[in-house]
């Protein structure tokens, strides 16, 4: 298994094998990548797009696609997944990204959710396809997936969405389309709390056997604006990763603002003595990987 580090600042954090910066955010903020770890771009999820051009934003029966509109699970602006000028601006903007980086993982690179898009431009493409609604959305998410791998030279991951079973309904995303471009997966399984390690470990299980590629799953320790309160224990963090580690996952990555947040994380990993030693019965090698990663961290903390 491999671990890293998936953060809003260009800071490695000590004790892990990569690290994945957040370089263009759903609120369309961008920084600039950095040459020794991978770039997380946000794709149609861009606030910034839809302030600029409120034309390009996904339509549904249900309303737009805009931050508030609680018919769908969107904390943020989507542009319509086949605008052409926001499509060509990302390609030539990850291109780029790609070039000054280890390579790129991507996440919002498909639908906003079921049912959209039906602005004028997307009915008007479907009509012409003669394709079936569903089968239509997945061509759009696929070619434009194709497009990206032409400008990609190095790493490609898609990030998904953990729903391993409507992903194609609600997204157009179909996994196996995606194989075939992506270097691996990674599902964003982000949440407040693990309380009930049994569902994250369910959905490890259930993409590790759908997925054709490597699989990563994304574990939320510390996001920005957080206060010690709004996140998981690290006792849940332990126990989650190890549940989900012997799921057959091929890596964890975990969310933090910087590497400091991360660091606060590897020291009440190391601290959790005696659930570390409970947690060496729960599996075989995968979860002796998870546990060695944190008696790796004993020396960086200290
Ligand atoms: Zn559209």
């Amino acid at each position: 298994m491999k671990f890293g580090t998936y953060v809003y600042e260009p800071e490695k954090a000590e004790g892990f094998d990569f690290h994945v910066l957040r370089v263009k955010l759903e609120t369309g903020a961008r920084i600039p990548p950095v040459q020794g770890m991978y770039s997380n771009i946000a794709v149609f999820a861009d606030n910034a797009a839809t302030r600029s051009h409120p034309d390009w934003i996904s339509q549904s029966p249900l309303g737009p696609a805009r931050m508030g509109n609680s018919n769908f699970n969107i904390y943020w602006d989507v542009v319509c997944a086949t605008q052409p000028e926001h499509r060509a601006e990302q390609l030539d903007y990850i291109e780029d990204v790609d070039r000054h980086s280890l390579g790129v993982w991507l996440n919002s690179q498909y639908f906003a959710d079921h049912s959209h898009c039906t602005c004028p431009r997307c009915n008007d493409l479907w009509k012409k396809s003669g394709l079936g609604w569903l089968e239509w959305r997945r061509k759009e998410v696929t070619g434009y997936i194709a497009q990206i791998r032409e400008r990609v030279k190095k790493e490609l991951v898609m990030c998904i969405q953990p729903d391993p079973v409507s992903s194609y309904e609600r997204y157009g995303v179909d996994f196996d389309d995606l194989a075939k471009y992506a270097d691996a997966f990674n599902v964003v399984m982000f949440s407040k709390s693990y309380a009930t390690p049994w569902y994250w470990e369910m959905l490890a299980r259930a993409f590790k056997k759908l997925l054709k590629k490597p699989v990563y799953i994304s574990l939320y320790v510390y996001g920005p604006g957080d206060t010690v309160k709004d996140v998981p224990s690290a006792a849940e963090l332990l126990t989650v990763s190890v549940r989900c580690a012997r799921a057959g996952i091929d890596g964890i990555l975990y969310l933090a603002n910087g590497a400091s947040q991360i660091r606060d994380f590897q020291k009440a990993a190391v601290d959790k003595v005696e659930l570390r030693q409970r947690l060496q019965s729960y599996g075989g090698q995968p979860v002796q990987e998870v546990l060695d990663l944190v008696k790796n961290w004993e020396k960086i903390v200290e």
